[in-house]
């Protein structure tokens, strides 16, 4: 992984490539993520770049041995540590990285870097339980630390999801951290910083990334996808939210999100009239059975999918009620659903929905039956738009 390939502002390359240049990186690392920023790809860029024998002023060679095990996550002096948690192959409730090590460079590779733990977590497939960075893993982080590097230059610990380090494991890291042996670099990860332990903050140095442009975005999709027309980047930019590795998942399919986009019209609109007990043949609900069994009959990947963009939607049209249309970019397609269904979409709506969403997506994750889920979702939308009586 090369700095070109990362999808970060300029800025923020150059201000860690003068940092190693002039030898005044510090040792410890914490890259504070917007959702959808490429962390990761920063993070094993910047080890590429401080192993490559032959850097130029701007990146690393890309050609050298070490820039192409780097590459493969295969370096020997690259540590690497992410969330994991006991599945149905590994049993543990304390396991390491390393377990999972060959599934992740998959996983890696097979997104061009772009990652985030969503994903991550449905590879996992674990059973019911919150995946993490493990007391195995710190206490492997310190055997790595004791010992000389391989290649006798330095070595590399990338935590991605740092957020997720167990509290009980945490404090194994804090001397290390504070002191940690010579010519070792941290990198600790998160898009949520406000869930890190405080000791382990106050031992780091933030690295703040800023948020992508639509045109930011639009560009790193017509490179990744050259097929892609100039338009349709546009339009999955938009949809996008600032978020890149959203936008890159809803590619190749802009039909899909039009198809989204219409279901979700159909849907809302079918429960608010349900709501306001309007006549059946306005409600449809066999309209909404075939949608349901329709949307069922995808892949788990693509409901998945599904959710979200309905997730995001509802959250869009809430802010864009709130600021009159001025902040919230929408498409055409959008606004005209927008302008339709506005008028449901209250903070304590939103609210509502955002929880049933997100549980929806959970059940999706863990293979449930997504006909009973959206029935069960639409009842749920009827009952938060039915006037209670106090
Ligand atoms: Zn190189």
């Amino acid at each position: 992984m090369q700095f070109k390939d990362v999808i970060v502002r300029q800025e923020l390359k150059d201000q860690l490539v003068r940092q190693i240049r002039e030898g005044r990186i510090s040792h410890a690392q914490l890259f504070t993520c917007q959702p959808g920023n490429d962390g990761f790809a920063l993070a094993v860029a910047m080890a590429q770049y401080m192993c490559c024998e032959h850097p130029t002023e701007t990146d690393s060679c890309g050609e050298c041995p070490s820039c192409k095990q780097i590459s493969k996550l295969e370096y020997p002096d690259l540590h690497i540590y992410f969330p994991t948690c006991g599945t149905k192959s590994v049993k543990s409730m304390d396991c390491e990285s390393a377990l999972f090590m060959n599934d992740f460079r998959k996983y890696v590779k097979s997104n061009n870097f772009h990652i985030d733990l969503t994903d991550w977590v449905a590879i996992l497939d674990g059973e019911n339980k919150q995946p993490a960075i493990n007391i195995r893993d710190c206490a492997q982080i310190l055997n790595q630390n004791s010992i000389r590097s391989y290649q006798g230059g330095y070595k590399i610990y990338i935590l991605w999801c740092a957020d997720r380090l167990r509290h009980d494991a945490a404090p194994k890291l804090l001397k290390t951290l504070e002191e940690p042996e010579e010519k070792s670099l941290f990198i600790l990860i998160t898009d949520k910083p406000d869930q890190m332990l405080n000791t382990i903050l106050s031992r780091t140095q933030a690295v703040k990334f800023p948020r992508l442009s639509e045109e930011q975005i639009e560009e790193a999709l017509m490179k990744e996808f050259p097929d892609l027309t100039p338009e349709v980047a546009q339009r999955l930019a938009i949809h996008a939210d600032h978020n890149y590795i959203k936008a890159r998942k809803s590619y190749p399919s802009d039909e899909l999100s039009d198809e989204m986009l219409a279901d979700f019209r159909e849907f809302m609109q079918s429960a608010i009239f349900y709501a306001q007990r309007q006549p059946l043949e306005r409600v449809n609900y066999q309209g909404i059975n075939e949608l349901i069994e329709k949307i069922a009959s995808k892949s788990r990947e693509v409901q998945k999918q599904y959710f979200q963009f309905w997730q995001e939607l509802a959250r869009k049209f809430l802010v864009a009620k709130a600021d009159n249309g001025t902040i919230i970019k929408m498409t055409d397609e959008e606004r005209q659903v927008y302008d339709l269904l506005r008028g449901a979409f209250s903070v304590k709506f939103v609210t509502d929905l955002n929880k049933a969403f997100d549980t929806a997506i959970l059940h999706v994750a863990r293979n449930s039956n997504t006909s009973l889920l959206l029935t069960d979702l639409y009842f749920r939308i009827v009952d938060f738009l039915t006037p209670k009586r106090k």
